[in-house]
């Protein structure tokens, strides 16, 4: 049976590379009326210094923008990670069937290590507790940018030892990437880096809840290289096709398209275009943010109810994997 798992931290707010790299396709898994789960993955949101009050405003923040976004909380599960204990269960096991050199040498542990002098020890697990997410929950479709792809291979050859050491438990989760154009929306400051919630800078992401003019500056200000000409090469010419990527997931045509129709603008007159259409489309979804914030009651409710959903799944296959690792389950 197929089931679709995905995840985002509440590190920070919600920002368009999240949007068109994962949340927009959940959406649309959601309405094609698979079973889908998505998870805010609080636990993973502690592996850097943070704030308990940014995180907890941050959880309900983040509960409303996917709400607003089109994630129904009555077709989808959408719950907080840490209200599922079994997560964290299921990744002691898992830590135990990967090894030192193969979590080393993962790019985000790399980047986001690369700047502390201390790592903490949470950083360095961080994908075995994201293979543990998707595998608790039996997912077959995993829908994440293009970041996350060695992270899924972790959790694929986890999921493989794990049922050839102790018999066929796990399905193989298969990666959807966002697919008629590059997935990775780059950080408009840094168009090498990929648009983070953690980047210090704030002027390299658009937040949903950005408003108009803000949104309007960014993309502005955004930086591209010194070709004026409007083409889509991700590889050589990053800055402006993000820009590109971002339209044409707005407007439904390939970048290609858009590049032809534009052909007679500057990449300077183009940036209007596409913040007026960054402003129009996401207008809407910041008042709905704004209303939803309001009534943090609801936000409650909802993660509830999303918690006792997840936890018939976790508690049944944190059942089976206790009994086939050879201790004793406690019911
Ligand atoms: P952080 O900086 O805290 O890691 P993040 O912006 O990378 O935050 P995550 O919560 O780690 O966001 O990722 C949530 C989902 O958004 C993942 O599926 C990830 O692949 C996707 N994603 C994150 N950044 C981008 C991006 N720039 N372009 C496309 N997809 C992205
Ligand atoms: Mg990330």
């Amino acid at each position: 049976r197929e089931r679709v798992f995905s995840g985002i931290q509440p590190t920070g707010t919600l920002h368009l590379g999240n949007y068109f790299g994962a949340v927009s396709k959940w959406v649309q898994l959601q309405n094609e009326n698979r079973e889908v789960i998505f998870s805010i993955v609080d636990m993973h949101s502690i592996t850097l210094p943070y704030n308990t009050k940014e995180l907890e405003k941050n959880v309900f923040l983040m509960t409303a923008s996917l709400i607003a976004c089109g994630i129904d909380p009555e077709k989808s599960t959408l719950f907080l990670q840490s209200q599922v204990p079994e997560h964290t269960q299921l990744s002691w096991v898992l830590g135990c069937l990967t090894t030192m050199p193969r979590l080393g040498q993962l790019p985000q542990f790399k980047e986001k290590s690369s700047t502390l002098k201390d790592v903490p020890l949470g950083l360095y697990l961080y994908p075995v507790l994201q293979a543990a997410d998707i595998l608790l929950y039996k997912a077959t479709k995993v829908p994440v940018g293009d970041d996350q792809i060695q992270h899924l291979q972790l959790a694929h050859s986890l999921a493989r030892t794990f049922n050839k050491r102790f018999g066929d438990t796990f399905p193989v989760p298969e990666v959807l990437i966002q697919q008629n154009c590059s997935s990775r929306i780059r950080n408009l400051r840094d168009p090498m880096k990929k648009m983070s919630k953690s980047h210090p800078d704030p002027r390299g992401r658009i937040e949903i809840t950005d408003e108009p003019d803000i949104i309007v500056e960014k993309v502005k200000k955004s930086v591209t290289d010194c070709t004026s000409q409007i083409t889509y090469d991700p590889e050589n010419r990053p800055g402006v096709s993000t820009l590109l990527t971002m339209h044409s997931l707005i407007c439904g045509l390939l970048p290609e398209e858009i590049c032809e129709e534009n052909s007679l603008l500057d990449t300077g007159r183009y940036k209007y275009i596409v913040a007026e259409a960054l402003v129009e489309k996401f207008t809407p979804i910041r008042q709905e943010i704004l209303k939803l914030i309001e009534s943090p009651e609801y936000l409650n409710k909802v993660l509830q109810e999303g918690q006792q959903k997840a936890n018939l799944i976790a508690s049944n296959t944190w059942q089976e994997v206790a009994s086939k690792i050879g201790t004793i389950p406690s019911n």
